[in-house]
């Protein structure tokens, strides 16, 4: 796991209206937190060291969270050679274009205008580091500011969807309505906002507004009925992250608690506890499918908080005296979890049988926000394992294709960050595979004939415990393509694979 990249964000507030500040929406595209809202802001580039006043660590953040901000929205926090504040202008637009599209760099433009950070305009209020669900994480430094008057804040359609102004009331009301998705240490720093007057707002930065302990204590939530608890789970060669989800409001469950040792364990416990306290009804276990990563805690919650287990038949049977199923899961089964007194309607989770990963392999779908909690069908970090016999490739690719034809928003999987853009997560994997797919047939065209001398075509390069795993998957390739009639499987020597012309 890397270390967290510095990274720094501004709450920008509005000089006539306060307590309304501006949230943009990342492009839907990108891969960390697509589609959500966030403050303006981004990662710590190099040369911001070179500007910042100190290389203390909330020196630099407050280059990079105004610059940031700048590029993002072209609002300025800077102040001119007669202390004045910067005015929106047809000039200042065009020093902004030069900057996004690399003609100048942000030193450089300092200093040919003579303009310096003001410093003194933005509050620091706090950190806080990406929680394990992503493998990009960032240490992000939150500074408070107003916008200069005479400055309009402008998204440009890129890295940003929007830019939005409103309370911390209002966006969130929009929030707990499933209107909009909000990164979580923002959702989190909304709500501390809204607690506070605003005139108090800078008074309780100076004090510290949020500490990292609360953030990393805090609920780590996707939605109001969305909360994650990422911990390490077993893995195929090394320990890898998942994310098992408390899903529900007053009633809820629990998805794949795989957690491999005790920490994870107890993280989970932890949050169960805690909705518990707040009057929340713990209803049972749900498991995507039978591998430990999904399961290995699965009976210690069922026996401590005595819930029952729920999975698909095939499932059950894979996990018969090492976890006892108490209902089966069939396609289309629906979990409800109860009234959301935020939307006024219930919340009901279906099952879908999605096999090709696993046999029982079952993914959870919420049709009015199109949530798709999608186990091992589809990763954000990582390519899902189609290992036969258990494996079947075609299968595979059928339960994505029809995943992705419910149109998916919200994507949640087990392994890696979620998304926001959930269809397209899916008919990206599928792509992946076809050109796979491709790969193998041009190797097979090369003479490679055994599963060993075709992954190390295919996956040239790859380190020795992924090749045992990439064998496996040319295995399920070449088993799709023989039942297609495309290549014909060895019926003597077990490395005499090849084409059927
Ligand atoms: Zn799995």
């Amino acid at each position: 796991m890397s270390n967290p990249l510095p990274a720094a964000s501004i709450i920008l507030e509005d000089r006539y209206s306060p307590g309304s500040i501006f949230l943009v929406q990342r492009a839907k595209a990108l891969k960390f937190l697509g589609g959500f809202h966030a403050f303006p802001g981004g990662k710590v580039d190099p040369p911001d060291a070179d500007i910042a006043q100190s290389q203390n660590p909330w020196d630099v953040a407050l280059v990079a969270a105004v610059r940031e901000l700048f590029e993002e929205s072209g609002v300025l926090l800077c102040r001119d050679s007669l202390n004045n504040s910067i005015k929106s202008s047809p000039q200042l637009a065009q020093i902004r274009c030069d900057l996004l599209e690399k003609r100048s760099d942000f030193a450089t433009i300092l200093r040919d205008n003579k303009w310096v950070l003001s410093a003194s305009d933005l509050y620091p209020i706090g950190y806080f580091t990406t929680p394990l669900f992503s493998p990009m994480r960032f240490e992000t430094r939150f500074f408070l500011a107003k916008i200069p008057s005479g400055q309009t804040p402008e998204v440009f359609k890129n890295e940003l969807e929007n830019g939005v102004w409103g309370t911390p009331a209002e966006h969130l009301k929009k929030w707990y309505s499933d209107e909009i998705l909000i990164s979580p240490p923002v959702l989190l720093l909304l709500e501390k906002l809204n607690k506070i007057p605003t005139s108090d707002w800078r008074l309780s930065s100076g004090a510290g507004l949020v500490s990292q302990d609360e953030f990393v204590l805090d609920r780590v939530r996707f939605a109001s009925w969305i909360q994650v608890v990422s911990v390490a789970c077993p893995g195929p060669s090394v320990p890898q992250i998942g994310n098992v989800f408390l899903v529900g409001l007053s009633k809820f469950y629990l998805i794949d608690p795989g957690a491999l040792d005790e920490s994870g364990v107890l993280a989970i416990q932890n949050a169960i506890q805690s909705r518990v306290n707040d009057g929340d009804s713990f209803n049972g276990i749900l498991l995507t499918h039978h591998h430990p990563d999904h399961t290995n805690s699965a009976n210690h919650f069922a026996d401590l908080w005595d819930v029952p287990v729920l999975a698909h038949l095939a499932t059950a049977e894979k996990l018969l005296n090492k976890i006892q199923i108490n209902q089966n899961l069939d396609d289309c089964d629906q979990i409800p979890l109860g009234f959301n007194p935020f939307t006024g309607s219930n919340l009901v989770l279906t099952a879908y049988h999605t096999p090709g990963h696993a046999p029982g392999h079952l993914v959870f779908f919420e049709a009015k926000t199109k949530t798709l909690f999608a186990g091992d069908l589809v990763s954000t970090s990582t390519t899902i394992l189609v290992s036969p016999p258990d494996g079947h490739l075609a299968t595979y690719i059928h339960s994505m294709n029809r995943m992705a034809d419910f149109n998916p928003a919200l994507l949640m999987p087990f392994h890696g960050c979620p998304s926001a853009n959930g269809k397209s997560v899916l008919q990206t994997a599928v792509f992946h595979r076809d050109k796979r797919e491709t790969a193998l047939l041009t190797a097979l065209g090369n003479n490679c004939n055994s599963v060993e001398a075709l992954a190390n075509e295919v996956y040239r390069g790859l380190p020795d415990p992924l090749m045992k795993l990439a064998q496996k998957q040319i295995l399920a390739g070449l088993i799709k393509l023989s039942e297609e009639g495309i290549v014909l499987a060895p019926s003597n020597d077990p490395n005499e694979w090849k084409l059927a012309q």
